[in-house]
């Protein structure tokens, strides 16, 4: 493909397609060839996300949980209980869900999904946190992905958390609005960062663009992201989707990390 690289203009362009294209098809013969690698384990694996064995080392999420921020309790306190971290430290958002712990198998697949060039795992993510969602989804007017800054997704090619909710999209009817929430600050990564740190971090690296108001006012939104880590992204979010006029917000995630197990009061 090297010499294709160099060449401009129209003809370049249509020769970059071609050669695009051929790469493409490349690929598709060698899919057929080969089947895919479980992302954890890298044994092969025939039209499934994991292998049966990962699979079942998967921690999925289920109630007993706090209703507000969606972490699993280590014991059924009763119904509708909250963990003592949502009140005494409230997110801007009304209620978390995640389909799985972030544990090593839940890293491999979202590593997969998002460096790894496995844009074939967003269904079945996408049915796993549509499924963990469920509620949150038969309220929704419409999700929002957590935008990246046009800088990193030029990089990457595109934005996982946009694709996971399309996916979502797909089983669940819920429309995606992908231009309502921009990011307009390049944010470093929120890698070892503290919570202090993380929060002022993401200080107005979001933003709704005036045709944005329109789409979300009076809205019932579902923000959707692949990991939730500290929550300090998905607060900024939603601090301004609410300014802007949003009715309420609500955050599904893929993933989320759990700590050490809270007690419910
Ligand atoms: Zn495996």
């Amino acid at each position: 493909m090297r010499p294709f690289a160099t060449v401009e203009g129209p003809v370049g362009s249509r020769f970059a397609a071609l050669a695009r294209g051929l790469r493409g098809s490349l690929r598709t013969a060698l899919d057929v060839a080969l089947p895919p690698l479980c992302p954890a384990c890298r044994e092969p694996v025939e039209d499934l996300a994991l292998c049966a064995s990962c699979w079942s080392k998967l921690s999925f999420i289920a109630r007993p949980y706090c209703e507000r921020l969606g972490i699993p309790f280590a014991y059924d306190p009763g119904q509708g209980l909250l963990s003592m971290q949502a009140i005494a430290d409230p997110p801007a958002y009304n209620r978390a869900r995640a389909a799985v712990r972030y544990d090593d198998i839940a890293r491999a697949l979202v590593h997969a999904f998002k460096y790894g060039d496995r844009l074939d795992l967003a269904p079945t993510l996408g049915r796993w946190t549509a499924s963990a969602g469920r509620e949150l989804l038969a309220e929704a007017d419409a999700l929002i992905p957590v935008p990246l800054h046009w800088r990193r997704l030029w990089a990457r090619r595109f934005n996982q958390s946009a694709s996971l909710a399309q996916a979502i999209s797909a089983a669940s009817s819920v429309p995606v609005l992908h231009t309502a929430l921009t990011r307009v600050k390049a944010t470093a990564h929120q890698v070892g960062l503290s919570q202090t740190e993380r929060t002022g971090n993401v200080q107005g690296a979001f933003r709704v663009p005036p045709q944005g108001r329109a789409e979300i006012a009076g809205r019932r939104l579902v923000l959707v992201d692949d990991v939730l880590t500290s929550g300090a992204t998905v607060d900024a979010c939603t601090r301004v989707l609410l300014r802007a006029g949003a009715a309420n917000v609500d955050v599904l995630v893929f993933a989320r990390v759990v700590a050490a197990a809270k007690s419910a009061i």
